[in-house]
Order: structure tokens, then C-alpha cells, then sequence
């Protein structure tokens, strides 16, 4: 299915599956990374329409994965969405100012998750 094809990273294996699970039923194609770097080196091996990037990874953070995705010609185009458990607005604030094209909040709403991913999909690259 083209145009449906969602790179998630996420290195917690519960929140991972739950997403997996989540928009493999509502039709997206998934593909999973569990670090940035491999992330970064898959975004440009399968072309994603969406990036859902954990903040908090092992090695290199989500706004340095965003960075590198961003400085690479085959995925600076690619609309990338946070994904974090925001303690405070600042956090929001500060995860919009690193240029994500967007946020979802943990812990993900299983119900709300197609909808906001449609939505992402639809508005593309914001920032
Ligand atoms: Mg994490």
C-alpha cells in the first residue's frame, strides 16, 4: 500500500508492540528500529511516508536522529513526529523548537493513534 508506510522508533519493546499492532490493523505498513541510528540508516534504505521517533533512545536521542534525517537528501523531506511522555509544556515546546513536524503523547491512545497518524500523513512536512 503506497503512501502508508510508517518508520517507527522506539526502543521499549511494550510501546512498540502497541503501535505495531495498532496501525498494522488499521492498514500502514510498519517498520521498526529500536535505536536512532538504525532508524536514521533505515529511513533511507525504505523510504518511510511517516516517521514516529521516540525522544529517549539508546545512543543517539530523537532530536539527533531528527537532525541527521533532516541533513540527508533521500529523508529530509520525510514529516517527523515526536513521540514522549511530555512532563511539562516546556517539553512540548522545546521537542516543536528541534523542527518535529508534530507530537503524540505517551502513554499512546490505542483509539486515538490511526487517526493522529492519518492526520500527520495528510499535513506532511510542517516545519
Ligand atoms: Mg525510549
Amino acid at each position: 500500500m503506497s503512501g502508508r508506510r510508517i518508520l517507527v522508533i522506539e526502543d521499549n519493546p511494550k510501546n512498540l508492540k502497541l503501535v505495531r499492532d495498532v496501525l498494522t490493523h488499521f492498514g500502514f505498513e510498519v517498520v521498526e528500529a529500536t535505536s536512532g541510528e538504525d532508524g536514521v540508516r533505515l529511513a533511507g534504505q525504505v523510504g518511510p511516508d511517516l516517521v514516529l521517533m521516540d525522544l529517549q533512545l539508546p545512543g543517539i536521542d530523537g532530536a539527533e536522529a531528527l537532525r541527521r534525517l533532516r541533513a540527508a537528501e533521500g529523508t529530509r523531506s520525510v514529516p517527523v513526529v515526536a513521540v514522549t511522555a511530555f512532563a511539562m509544556d516546556d517539553d512540548r515546546e522545546r521537542a516543536l523548537a528541534h523542527g518535529f513536524d508534530g507530537y503524540v503523547e505517551k502513554p499512546i491512545s490505542v483509539r486515538a493513534l490511526p487517526q493522529q497518524v492519518e492526520d500527520f500523513l495528510k499535513l506532511g512536512r510542517v516545519r
